[in-house]
């Protein structure tokens, strides 16, 4: 059975932060809206709970977890070290959409980490994730709340399609506003590195922290993981959806999706920022529509676009080459 319950975003109700906290503490799922997509949450320090994100999801045990935490002070006091350089960007983007992969402690159940020496933690701004962590007074571990590798939900409904009966409440706080997962920078090195493009941008890190490496994840699957749960197809809709860069010929049934550019009939996602938050709506609704295909016009090779593209890689292949 999954509970749904509304709340207001800005001023949660205290009573349906506790009830979910209680059911978080008894070892069950709570799905609730970060910046970014909504999160499958579970007590970060409770194996048995971990472990039904991870069945709840179909999720693959080498894919680590991000654990949300309420505050700098609440990181610091997790980590099983903390560098420089992460408060100076915790500083810069916490609360925000940044996951900063640092040493972890023993206090973490082991699967959040996925086998690994560190942990991915991240300060949410929305006052329902910051409640609801502060309220189970403990990490919330939250991938994603979509079906691996389905698009993730960036509403409450999005959340009840894929894991209706496998989550215990649905904290419904309306669509999330950024739209696509967080940035996540490894600073348990030297140093730091960029493994997972996302809404706070290569450019904007570097003006930051100085020193970056970037790890650019292949599409093709040739190249080693740096960041586990990278996978070529991820994000991807049910019906075939296939990117092509300019001009090319749509049938009369595909559904086209024009990328910061304008393409007559298409549905037009104009900058990086509309992009990023209704991509994934837009990808769900065509799919409930059950189009026959869906063409997605890719945006121009330019910078404020590595995040969409990065998403729009994985949901998308390559036409089938043209017959003789
Ligand atoms: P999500 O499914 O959006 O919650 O994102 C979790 C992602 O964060 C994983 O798929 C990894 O790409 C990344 N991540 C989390 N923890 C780690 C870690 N300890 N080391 C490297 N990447 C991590
Ligand atoms: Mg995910």
């Amino acid at each position: 059975m999954t509970e749904l319950v509304v709340v207001d975003a800005h001023t949660p109700q205290a009573a349906a932060l506790e009830s979910a906290a209680s059911l978080l503490r008894a070892g069950q799922l709570v799905a609730f809206a970060t910046e970014t997509v909504y999160g499958l949450g579970a007590d970060a320090t409770q194996a048995a709970a971990v472990a039904k994100i991870f069945a709840a999801k179909g999720r693959p045990q080498t894919n680590p977890l991000i654990a949300h935490v309420s505050s700098v002070q609440m990181a610091r006091a997790w980590a099983g070290g903390w560098p420089a350089v992460a408060d100076v960007l915790a500083d810069a983007f916490w609360p925000g959409p940044l996951t900063m992969i640092v040493p972890r402690t023993d206090r973490f159940a082991a699967a959040v980490s996925a086998g690994l020496e560190t942990v991915g933690l991240r300060v949410p701004e929305p006052a329902v994730a910051r409640g609801l962590i502060a309220a189970l007074g403990r990490p919330v571990a939250a991938p994603s709340a979509n079906r691996s590798e389905h698009v993730s939900p960036t509403t409450a409904q999005h959340v009840v399609d894929d894991l209706q009966g496998q989550v215990a409440m649905v904290l419904d706080s309306g669509r999330t506003g950024v739209g696509i997962e967080s940035t996540v920078v490894d600073v348990s090195g030297e140093v730091p590195v960029l493994l997972r493009r996302g809404p706070i941008g290569e450019a904007r890190l570097r003006e930051v922290v100085g020193a970056l490496r970037v790890v650019d994840q292949r599409t093709d699957g040739t190249q080693r993981q740096a960041s586990p749960g990278q996978s070529v197809r991820h994000y991807a809709p049910d019906v075939p959806c296939i990117r092509v860069d300019e001009a090319f010929e749509a049938r009369d049934s595909d559904a086209v999706i024009a990328v910061g550019r304008s393409v007559p009939g298409a549905f037009v996602l104009s900058t990086p920022e509309v992009a990023a938050r209704e991509l994934y709506a837009l990808l769900r609704r065509l799919e409930a529509r059950r189009v026959a295909r869906i063409v997605v016009v890719m945006p121009p090779h330019e910078a404020r676009w590595a995040a969409v593209r990065d998403r729009l890689l994985r949901a998308t292949v390559l036409p089938p080459l043209p017959g003789p």
